[in-house]
């Protein structure tokens, strides 16, 4: 801190041009990233003499400050509006959603400095720049990442809540994530940048990268990005003296048996960008670099992306509305992946020979890196992935507002949403939760379900006035249907916003029921015959009078219709409805 206050105190004599420089330039070995009132103030001043740059806040924070978004602008038009009228591409870049990796924090305030002094902004795209996204997390600065190779200090993984913002995108408890949805929402842009700094094995590359898994990515969006948009930059970034390798993920410790295509499901900022049809990356340097020369791979990462986006400016307006369109048509949908270990392809690979030695510390063998032994081979890249579950869309889910949270997210998420004038009583089909499994420990303050099974059934359901209809004819189809479909990987239902159906509410005193259950045995010959079936199948069942006096109870018209009943309903025909 020292050293930055005299670089700073330094360059005030050398004028305006020294002025305009961040603090990781100022700092005397460039280790080090700039803090949350640095990051914007340095903003604030640049956007004083440059009108063609503006600071718009969105929403509060968990821990009380605005999220700040900075918007570079050639035409000074700042209206998201305006800007699709004119058929101008948005570009958004999140700087530090994990402050601990603080890239593109450092290397955003120098890019758009240098896109407004150099006056290079893009003609036909409009750059949205989350200044710093989880401010909380950047204000406990210090060095919680051990194995990280700098800044000097930075700040720690979780908000205020302890929240990973970056696993909060469905169940958005944060209100960092309700502010960035709002965000992405009002400027819908085409491309979504996420700038991050890796973990894991060692190679030779400063820079990693995620996009868009292509087998969940839509189909018209992977065939632009997998032909076009991620080799060129792939190419530029070779140019630049920063060749890229996709984010390095194996299965063993060393990536030497093959690398594994990341899965960003809906709960990542990315997997979450993807449901709205956004071309989306992750920028991931390698944590054992040095940090100057990270924050100049995310530097040139950016300014490869914008220019092919300017260049491609056209293309990517096109592509974007007809993938919106496809969507809109779709019918089955993807729920769940597994990556098909069977099915890999391969890619040249530049990496440090791995090796095994005994611990000093357990005396039991480490892995450890040989840098003096760097390699050049071919290893397998498991990229493709299969869907594990699937969903065939409803004409219309159907959602009672008493399922509050749910309609406030599909509000912020611009869900088209019409609402029933009366009292109605629908034939739908509604699921029963037959199975699931749940987490023991708390994962992100959720105890989340998975392997989720469902009985489907038709019945007649009575909902109120008011009550929400989500017709399934919309761009947002996918992220409508990931969200309501119980067996997607990042439900609300698999996130805990249903659990209170999972327990029933009534029950009976075994004495009194008895008497009931012996009287509805007799009116009901079918209820017997299947009390007796059951207890030939189940010899537990044939052995336990609770048991068996329960069966009677759970197959009785007095036991409650809406125990394990998920409470959106599907309607499948399509029915003419009295709506506002
Ligand atoms: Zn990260």
């Amino acid at each position: 801190m020292k050293t930055f206050v005299f670089a700073l105190a330094a360059c005030l004599t050398f004028g305006a041009t020294q002025a305009q420089l961040t603090p990781f330039e100022l700092s005397k070995d460039k280790n080090y990233t700039a803090n949350y009132p640095e990051v914007i103030s340095y903003y604030n001043k640049l956007a004083k003499t440059s009108p063609q740059m503006k600071l718009i806040n969105y929403g509060m924070t968990d821990i009380g400050k605005p999220l700040t978004l900075v918007v570079l602008s050639r035409d000074k038009i700042f209206d998201p509006a305006l800007i699709k009228k004119q058929n101008k591409r948005i570009l958004l870049i999140n700087n530090g959603i994990h402050p601990g990796e603080p890239e593109g924090i450092d290397a955003s305030m120098m890019f758009a400095r240098d896109l407004l002094k150099k006056n290079v902004l893009p003609k036909n795209v409009v750059i949205c720049i989350v200044a710093l996204y989880n401010i909380d997390g950047s204000m406990n600065r210090g060095l919680s990442r051990i194995n990280q190779n700098g800044p000097s200090a930075y700040g720690f993984r979780g908000n205020s809540r302890n929240l990973d913002l970056n696993r909060d995108f469905i169940k958005a408890d944060s209100r960092n994530t309700l502010a960035l949805e709002t965000i992405i929402n009002t400027w819908q842009p085409e491309i979504f940048l996420d700038n991050h700094t890796s973990d894991g094995a060692d190679y030779q590359y400063v820079m990693t990268l995620i996009e868009t898994q292509k087998d969940k990515q839509n189909p018209i969006l992977a065939e632009y990005t997998s032909r076009t948009l991620s080799p060129e930059l792939y190419k530029r970034m070779k140019q630049s003296g920063f060749e890229m390798t996709p984010y390095v993920e194996s299965e063993d410790e060393s990536p030497d048996g093959g690398i594994i295509s990341f899965l960003e499901t809906p709960r990542f900022a990315t997997g979450y960008t993807a449901q709205h049809n956004i071309i989306s990356y992750i920028t991931e340097t390698h944590m054992l670099k040095e940090f100057n020369k990270r924050v100049y791979a995310t530097y040139d990462f950016m300014q490869a992306l914008v220019d092919i986006n300017e260049r491609d400016a056209k293309l990517i307006g096109e592509v974007k509305a007809k993938a919106d369109e496809q969507v809109k048509q779709q019918k089955t949908f993807a729920l769940n992946w597994d990556v098909d270990t069977k099915n890999y392809d391969t890619l040249t690979f530049k990496g440090y020979a791995a090796g095994y030695k005994p611990s000093e510390v357990s005396g039991l063998p480490r892995l450890y890196y040989d840098r003096s032994k760097p390699y050049t081979k071919t290893i397998k890249y498991f990229d493709n992935y299969v869907a594990t579950a699937t969903a065939d869309k409803p004409v219309a889910y159907v959602i009672p507002q008493a399922w509050g949270k749910i309609i406030d997210l599909y509000k912020l998420n611009k869900v088209a949403m019409r609402q029933l004038v009366h009292d109605t009583t629908l034939d739908l089909q509604m699921y029963y939760i037959a199975d699931y499994k749940t987490g023991q420990r708390p994962y992100e303050g959720h105890y989340l379900h998975t392997g989720v099974k469902l009985t489907p059934t038709n019945m007649k359901i009575k909902f109120h006035a008011g009550d929400y209809v989500v017709y399934t004819n919309q761009t947002l189809n996918r992220f409508i249907v990931e969200t309501l479909e119980p067996q997607g990987v990042d439900s609300y239902f698999a996130w805990n916003f249903f659990d209170s159906v999972l327990a029933s509410k009534e029950g009976y005193s075994p004495y009194v029921f008895e008497d009931v259950a012996a009287e509805l045995l007799k009116k009901d010959p079918g209820l017997r015959k299947k009390l007796d079936d059951e207890k030939l199948k189940d010899p537990a069942l044939a052995k336990s009078a609770s048991a068996q006096l329960n069966f009677v109870y759970h197959n009785s018209p007095y036991f409650e219709k809406t125990y394990l009943r998920y409470p959106v309903g599907r309607l499948l025909v399509n029915t003419k409805l009295d709506l506002k």
